[in-house]
């Protein structure tokens, strides 16, 4: 699983910074976190095609979250897609949606789903669920987590052949949670030969908010933390009062929340190199980066 930075920067796009999206890739299903302008060719330079793009999680309505989307849907609809796009989004984005379509005259012959969501889950499926919650932003926002399923336990073979187990359907049953009668007739319990389950990755991202206890319970122990650090602490009352977090709030909220890395985002086009904003960070939290776009972070799976 990767997370893969499209759009770094906020309010207003520049030479080095798109606006904000960031990608999700989990075996070769794509998602992606806000679409800010420029989106579509942010995609293309990462080489993530167009074709695996599942859905879009829209945080808010500010233009700068929202504006590649138009794009968006019409390069797809110049593709031979098929299948349909899932839009999740707060309160309005359906109307925002449908206006697009109607007032620009985007006929597609794939089907857009818009899912609006206040909190709570947005999509759960066998291999992953998606959970939000509101953020504390100048309008409504919501902060998502991808949390991916548990994985079975690891399963012991050596212990499974002294145990006199042959492999095959025994094995499966075992790894099912149940328990089996080995070659000489003794039972053997599952828990004896397969490990407690493994838990599954999970990605947290908060665009644009204000700190917020709530995006701390939902980042609880996350692989990563992708979180608004539009300015240093120097200009703090202006980040807070535009419902913005500096660098050191979101280390802060990264290190209440356990999480395993932090990555900066939205970064002000005020910030030539972001380095000010990554010493500020890395004084609270050791582990975090700053988004850069194009950039791409690995998440190993949990042993
Ligand atoms: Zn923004
Ligand atoms: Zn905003």
């Amino acid at each position: 699983m990767r997370v893969i930075v499209l759009g770094s920067g906020g309010t207003i796009p520049t030479q080095t910074r798109n606006l904000p999206s960031f990608a999700l890739k989990r075996d070769g299903e794509l998602l992606l976190f806000d679409c800010g302008e420029g989106t579509q060719l942010q995609l293309m330079g990462a080489k993530l095609g167009f074709g695996p793009l599942e859905r879009i999680c829209i945080s808010h309505l500010h233009g700068d979250h929202v504006t590649g989307i138009p794009g968006l849907l019409m390069t797809l609809g110049q593709s031979n897609r098929e299948k349909p796009l899932t839009i999740h989004g707060p309160p309005g984005i359906d109307t925002f949606i449908q206006s697009i379509m109607k007032n620009l005259s985007i006929h597609l012959h794939y089907q857009v789903h818009v899912a609006e969501i206040e909190k709570g889950l947005v999509h759960n499926n066998s291999h992953y669920r998606i959970e939000s919650v509101p953020a504390d932003h100048n309008i409504f926002t919501l902060a998502y987590a991808f949390i991916e399923a548990e994985r079975p336990g690891r399963f012991d073979v050596t212990k499974a052949r002294e145990l006199g187990v042959p492999p095959g359907p025994l094995y499966r049953a075992l790894q099912e949670g149940k328990d089996v009668r080995s070659g000489d007739g003794r039972i053997v319990r599952s828990s004896d030969i397969v490990g407690p389950p493994r838990p599954g990755r999970k990605v947290v991202y908060a665009l644009d908010t204000r700190p917020c206890s709530a995006v701390v319970e939902l980042a609880r122990g996350a692989d990563v933390l992708i979180h608004d650090a539009m300015f240093t602490e120097e200009l703090q009352a202006e980040a807070n009062e535009r419902g913005h977090s500096t660098a050191r709030q979101a280390a802060e909220i990264a290190q209440q929340a356990v999480v395993g890395q932090l990555i900066l985002a939205h970064i002000s086009p005020r910030y030539e190199t972001a380095k000010e904003l990554l010493d500020e960070a890395l004084s609270i939290f050791t582990e975090t980066r700053v988004g850069e776009d194009s950039m791409g972070v690995e998440i190993p799976v949990h042993k």
